[in-house]
């Protein structure tokens, strides 16, 4: 990774192809979040900027910035995690942009409650921006209400936390599901990608390699996971993760778990699996189904 690219405030130009895009990184580096949260910036006259981040005033001093004083219309978030749009109201109050993308199921966890889209948008919809499209690609999976935007002119597609670089996304249950994760990284190998703009880490230029990686990750996960359940079958999530989860470093076992459960709720559906009690219980006891 080219370190000195992810210096946070400074606009990077990332572009691969005809139009400018910028990358602003924002000062939130940590563990969930790699180097922070990619924001970017789209445009030569009217702008649009893709996950304005958390509402950070400097990191919207430094969206201000690479703006340059021209005029901001557009404004697409791909989720409504923390690190991603609460910095949407700031922007849209300083600049009136449109603000496209869905609001989060009501209830549901460790999402951003305040996010209010101009209106409904539909998978497929283009927006029509200052000489480039933004294409609307519904990707649930990571969550529910997740969108990755193409940008038609460059084949680039935003693809916030549903395609991450160096690392995988953790799949949050019961809003975050893993049948529709798989499903939705199918989905995007119908589309003419050149490349992935990640909401964290570097741009990808490989697309359908990155995505083979991710499937192939996913379904190797299972598969451990089912071996697991017949190893130890029945358990908990607790035991469970230590044996499928083998690979992945301590202080990170918490997110493996939420993941490993999104895995089990797909396993149960497939038949696959069976659960004594709520699924969701931490206490649930797991089993290979015998049927
Ligand atoms: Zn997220």
């Amino acid at each position: 990774m080219e370190e000195s690219r992810f210096i946070a405030g400074q606009p990077v130009p990332v572009g691969t192809g005809k139009v400018s895009v910028q990358r602003v990184l924002c000062a939130n580096a940590s563990m969930m979040t790699g180097p922070g949260t990619n924001t970017y910036v789209l445009g030569d006259r009217d702008m649009a900027v893709v996950d304005p981040g958390p509402a950070l005033p400097d990191h919207t001093d430094a969206i201000m910035q690479a703006l340059a004083d021209r005029p901001l219309k557009w404004i697409f978030v791909t989720h409504t995690h923390g690190d991603h749009s609460p910095g949407t109201s700031a922007l849209q109050a300083l600049t009136g942009a449109c603000v496209i993308g869905m609001a989060p199921p009501p209830g549901a966890l460790y999402q951003d409650a305040s996010f209010a889209p101009d209106r409904l948008y539909q998978d497929g919809e283009r927006i029509i921006c200052d000489g480039f499209t933004m294409q609307l690609i519904r990707t649930p999976g990571h969550v529910s209400n997740h969108i990755c935007f193409l940008l038609e002119e460059d084949g680039l597609l935003f693809t916030g936390d549903h395609i991450l670089q160096g690392t995988t996304p953790v799949i949050l249950p019961p809003d975050g599901d893993m049948g529709d994760y798989l499903a939705s990284l199918e989905q995007l190998r119908g589309l003419p990608l050149q490349a992935l703009a990640p909401g964290h880490g570097e741009i990808m230029r490989e697309p359908a390699q990155v995505i083979n990686t991710l499937v192939r990750h996913r379904l190797r996960r299972e598969q451990k996971i089912v071996n697991a359940l017949q190893n130890l079958g029945p358990a908990t999530l607790d035991t469970l993760v230590l044996q499928a989860y083998d690979d992945v470093a301590e202080h990170l076992l918490p997110w493996a778990k939420k993941t490993l459960l999104a895995h089990l709720i797909k396993l149960l559906r497939d038949g696959r699996a069976a659960v004594d009690g709520d699924a969701t219980d931490a206490a649930a006891q797991w089993a290979p189904n015998r049927d």
